[in-house]
């Protein structure tokens, strides 16, 4: 990653900074309640892209909807409206090819995009390769990722768990209602089956694709600002984590802040890396790495995951 780092960040983490490179830490949460409770953990995400549109600061942001002859699986949307912004808000659980949006935007339109750490990752190879990307990426949003899901995790929930055929969905929310929210299935004949998001995980765990058990980036080290769940403090519910890592990352998250559009509060590194996710990409996947790599089987270049 540091050649890369140097490209976004002109820095490089310290030694055995897991975390990455980064200048400050917050949890926080959208200080409009229609946006937080839509949110999947605090709502931030949808609350920083909409700002910077409201500000004239972007002209499109790049987000995640769903299909919509297949109401579960999920696609890269362009929006221009903070509607737009505001509609797209809520993790979803499945496979989105959001570099693939790139070329759908606009020669020279400024632009904020969402990602996972995977396609920050991709993201920033072709910015330090020079490929020439035509729109002006201004803010690159990194979720925290432990893993993705097959859509054949969610066509499974959706048949054998709720016991719903395919062509009878009309609608599905990964993280809908209260915090931490359930994933929600809404048939044409307009009946709703849930499941809490923590147990619903559990069902879909078996559908993870082998580039996810073999990732080590698990809180987007390459994004401008880092954004997940706070997990690690009961008494924070319902506030998103973020990790600021670019001077301008920061800048947004801060004028956000300042203008009272987010609600801002410094928090020390524990309650970043006291998640689940942490520890399975940075300990279990690294020793999986590490075997996969032993027996000469395909996997991504993460410096310092050595074979010793
Ligand atoms: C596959 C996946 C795995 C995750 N794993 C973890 C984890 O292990 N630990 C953790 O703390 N957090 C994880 N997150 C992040 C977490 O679910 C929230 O996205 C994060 O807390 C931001 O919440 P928010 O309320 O601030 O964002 P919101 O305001 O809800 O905005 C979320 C934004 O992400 C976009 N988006 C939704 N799904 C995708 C997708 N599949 N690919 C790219 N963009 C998308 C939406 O369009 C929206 O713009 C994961 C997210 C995903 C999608
Ligand atoms: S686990 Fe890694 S490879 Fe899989 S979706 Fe998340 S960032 Fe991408």
């Amino acid at each position: 990653m540091g050649r890369m780092e140097q490209v976004a960040f002109n820095n490089k983490r310290g030694s055995g900074e897991e975390l990455g490179f980064f200048r400050s830490l917050w949890a926080g949460y959208s200080r409009d309640q229609a946006v937080r409770e839509a949110g999947t953990s605090g709502g931030l995400v949808t609350q920083l892209i909409t700002d910077m549109m409201e500000n004239g600061e972007i002209d499109a942001a790049l987000v995640t909807g769903f299909c919509e002859n297949h109401p579960w699986r999920a696609r890269p949307v362009v929006v221009h409206t903070p509607a737009g912004v505001r509609a797209h808000a809520q993790s979803k659980y499945t496979m989105s090819a959001q570099n693939a949006a790139l070329r759908d935007l606009g020669k020279k339109e400024r632009v904020a995009l969402v990602g996972l750490p995977c396609q920050i990752a991709g993201l920033r190879k072709a910015q330090a390769g020079g490929w020439g990307l035509e729109p002006d990426i201004v803010l690159a949003i990194g979720l925290f990722c432990l893993s993705n899901f097959l859509p054949e995790g969610t066509e499974y929930m959706i048949r054998e768990v709720f016991g719903v055929n395919l062509e009878d969905v009309e609608r599905v929310a990964y993280r809908e209602g209260e915090f931490p929210g359930s994933i929600v299935v809404e048939s044409k004949d307009g009946s709703r089956k849930s499941l809490p998001y923590p147990e619903a995980k559990q069902h879909l765990r078996p559908f993870r694709p082998y580039r996810c058990m073999v990732c080590y980036d698990w809180s987007s080290e390459l994004a401008d600002v880092s954004v997940g769940d706070l997990w690690s403090d009961p008494e924070r519910e319902a506030h998103s984590c973020a990790v600021a890592r670019s001077r301008r990352g920061e800048e947004i998250l801060l004028s956000a802040g300042s203008a009272e559009t987010i609600h801002l509060e410094r928090i020390q590194a524990h309650l970043v890396t006291d998640n689940p996710g942490f520890r399975y990409k940075k300990r279990g996947n690294a020793a999986f790495i590490r075997h996969v790599r032993q027996h000469g089987l395909p996997c991504p270049d993460y410096p310092g995951v050595t074979c010793s």
